[in-house]
């Protein structure tokens, strides 16, 4: 029966002060392992430190947006890689054009020991490629292990924003990436085992939440319940739910029938088929 497991090393949005920003990896059965966005600073090498995956055991990543809590920690992961494994080869880095043309100026604008950047990837000073631009466009399956694709869907947040659907040996993991409540999710997600979606306020908070490009509670669970996953994982969350997320879980029962969890940095999921 094929598995994955999910680690979440960062569950804080945008503006969270006690959780880490948003990064999870994917540990697939047939040895794939994908870095889903990147959170900021060092919490990637930091959370991942304390579950055992090094941060050099990334060599792909997949990119929600080009929102710095899901982008800016790339920097501080591909130069702790570059360090750590020498002879690794570049970084594969997937996203939308727009979204690495951002991943682009980032780099240009944060010497991290990248000396030069261009179409391609970025280079350190020793002119070794340790990043590789993968450009990718909605609905196209790319191949990242040997049972492993992954293909992207427009979100409805900034331009160039995506979700990511992972599809590994018969098992589906949709990520939402930061989005208003979003048909094309519902659309891309159907049959999915597992639906991680952001929970950025709770249904009362309606017009906040869309004011700010995000979904509520509700919205998530209303998204789970259309698509016909088995079970929910909210994440992206505020502080004003930091200590607890019950309400936010309350919110998403009231559509959605399934097991729904709050995830928290540094928890972990397993999900086999059903
Ligand atoms: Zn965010
Ligand atoms: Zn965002």
């Amino acid at each position: 029966m094929p598995k994955m497991k999910i680690s979440f090393l960062g569950t804080g949005s945008g503006t969270s002060t006690n959780r880490a920003h948003t990064a999870m990896v994917y540990d697939c059965d047939d040895g794939t392992r994908l870095l889903i966005d990147t959170s900021s600073g060092n919490s990637v090498a930091r959370s991942g430190s304390e579950l055992g995956i090094p941060v050099e055991s990334f060599d792909t990543v997949l990119l929600s947006h080009h929102h710095p809590d899901h982008m800016s920690g790339l920097l501080f992961v591909q130069f702790l890689r570059a360090l750590e494994r020498q002879d690794a080869p570049p970084l594969d880095v997937y996203s939308t054009e727009e979204s690495l043309e951002w991943a682009k100026k980032m780099c240009t604008s944060n010497h991290l020991n990248l000396a030069e950047v261009d179409n391609d990837g970025a280079k350190n000073r020793d002119g070794r490629q340790v990043l590789r631009w993968n450009a990718v466009t909605p609905g196209q399956q790319i191949s990242l292990g040997p049972t492993t694709t992954a293909s992207c869907f427009p979100a409805d947040h900034i331009s160039g924003a995506v979700g990511w659907r992972v599809d590994s040996g018969g098992l589906s993991v949709v990520f939402s990436g930061d989005t208003r409540f979003n048909p094309e999710l519902i659309k891309a997600s159907k049959g999915a085992r597992l639906l991680i979606h952001e929970a950025f306020r709770t249904d009362d908070e309606t017009q906040y939440a869309n004011n700010h490009g995000h979904s509520t509670s509700g919205d998530a669970g209303r998204s789970a319940a259309q698509a016909g996953v088995a079970e929910l994982v909210l994440t992206h969350i505020d502080s004003a739910f930091d200590a607890d997320p019950q309400p936010l879980i309350d919110d998403a029962k009231k559509h959605f029938n399934g097991p729904i969890s709050a995830a928290s940095d540094l928890y972990q999921i397993t999900v086999s088929s059903p």
